[in-house]
């Protein structure tokens, strides 16, 4: 099509475009505004179980990017067939910097690196409709999850909210919840999945691998995981009515348990902090986006930060 004759059929088809929207009711699919963040981890990634396969200095590192990308693209692809109009991806894991940015879609957005407000979930404001976790692993108190940590598998114990040990999974998705935002579809290992179903609900979930133990799985192949995304995600838009946002109302609690005593013990200098053990400090937040702010502090702040 040459571009003046592509021009003339554009306004012709926005005229009728707009005739058509007018005639319907603001809610019918064709006309709705469907906004879809999705946060994407690495450890429940199908194949996934050490740190070979989780950073740069492992040796199938690169290969596992390339199979969390198209993990993420399953969830893209799905969601746009499910009515998305906007799709907004975050790189989640490790430096922030493992998706294959070149593979995706251009109309689709990508944050990356850190550090950034909201974490695993930057991005998410009232203006997302629905939220979709890829490659999610279970928190650091699960005895059976695949490489299972919260926030931090080399300096955090647990964190708990109101006295409850939470997951990232959880966590993210009552920093949804407070913008209003639902959580309709997850993927990652059994004991993730149950972990954020016991916590928010029945969602949609792709179990891409059984845990058998820390450092071990019996997992989906890469192509079987990309299906059964395809279609959770797809079947998550079926119902899309049945997602409830997670709410934790505020002001709430937020325990910290550190593996060492310094950061607990330096930490409650502070007057905002309240020494709760000898490796744990507490601190009251407003809502989950101020309690996600001052997680991110004690995760990112050193004194020799550059630049
Ligand atoms: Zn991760």
């Amino acid at each position: 099509m040459k571009p003046s004759r592509a021009v003339t059929v554009l306004v012709v088809l926005a005229g009728v475009a707009g005739a058509l929207a007018a005639a319907r009711p603001a809610s019918s699919p064709q006309t709705r505004k469907l906004k879809v963040h999705i946060s994407v981890d690495m450890e429940g990634v199908a194949g996934t179980v050490t740190a070979d396969q989780l950073g740069p200095t492992g040796f199938e590192y690169g290969r596992f990017r390339e199979f969390m990308t198209r993990e993420a693209l399953a969830a893209v692809d799905a969601a746009r067939a499910g009515g998305a109009t906007e799709i907004l991806v975050a790189d989640a894991h490790g430096n922030g910097e493992n998706l294959l940015v070149e593979q995706f879609p251009p109309d689709v957005r990508i944050i990356r690196s850190w550090p950034r407000k909201l974490g695993m979930v930057a991005g998410i404001d009232q203006d997302v409709d629905a939220a979709i976790f890829i490659g999610y692993h279970a928190g650091t108190n699960n005895p059976t999850g695949v490489r299972a940590h919260t926030f931090s598998s080399a300096t955090l114990a647990r964190v708990a909210i109101n006295g409850v040990s939470v997951t990232e999974g959880s966590w993210n998705a009552a920093i949804a919840g407070q913008f209003n935002v639902p959580v309709i579809m997850m993927s990652g290992d059994d004991a993730a999945i149950a972990e954020v179903r016991k916590a928010i609900g029945n969602i949609e979930a792709a179990e891409t691998k059984r845990t058998l133990g820390f450092h071990s799985a019996n997992t989906l192949t890469p192509q079987a995981s990309y299906t059964a995304i395809g279609q959770h995600v797809a079947a998550a838009f079926k119902r899309i009515g049945d997602f409830k946002p997670y709410k934790i109302p505020g002001p709430l609690t937020v325990e910290v348990t550190f593996k060492n005593y310094l950061p607990a013990e330096v930490l409650a200098y502070l007057p905002m902090f309240e020494r709760a053990d000898s490796h744990s400090i507490r601190f009251r937040a407003k809502d989950m986006a101020e309690a996600s702010a001052i997680m991110n502090f004690i995760g990112e702040y050193r004194p020799d930060l550059t630049p």
